[in-house]
């Protein structure tokens, strides 16, 4: 599969990338729409975001809807074809916040497509991108995967209102 791939500060390559294998608990969805956040503008721009640099070749990418290609074999609640959003924060699941239901608060977050952590948490402008499922959210079948992507940036927007 291709990604888009910044390899040094304003450079994008399309390079080719081995295609992971599906865990059991996983399923490899075919991006078909991204948003480019803010965040992604100043990866490219200054090659940075805040305290973190850029330290290795990098796929941003983190507001993304597709369609399920591969399902692992634990999987039975999603089949190929079905539209899924992919939640971009991987909470740690071992600080006081996870501890207390708050997730999104995790003080130890691995986001996709962000530069805090090395190695670099890959982001999703690729062809497509293997997650374990329960980060995958089904969608209506009718709904275009272009406005679906925006679903991270609307919910980041409603939870602060
Ligand atoms: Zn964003
Ligand atoms: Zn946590």
């Amino acid at each position: 599969m291709r990604a888009a791939v910044l390899t040094r500060r304003s450079w994008i390559e399309i390079l080719e990338q081995k295609i992971p294998p599906t865990d059991a608990d996983e399923v490899r969805v075919r991006i078909k729409a991204g948003g480019i956040c803010g965040s992604d503008i100043h990866y490219f721009q200054h090659y940075k975001i805040g305290d973190f640099p850029v330290r290795e070749p990098f796929i941003l990418g983190h507001e993304a809807t597709g369609v399920v290609e591969t399902v692992g074999e634990n999987v039975k609640d999603l089949q190929n074809g079905d539209l899924v959003v992919v939640n971009p924060s991987h909470p740690c699941k071992n600080c006081s916040y996870c501890f207390s239901g708050r997730e999104l608060l995790c003080a130890n977050m691995s986001f996709l497509g962000s530069s805090r952590k090395f190695p670099h948490i890959q982001g999703m402008f690729s062809q497509s991108f293997t997650t374990k499922r329960s980060q995958c959210f089904k969608l209506p079948s009718n709904l275009s995967p272009h406005h679906a992507a925006f679903a991270e940036p609307l919910s980041v927007a409603m939870h602060a209102v």
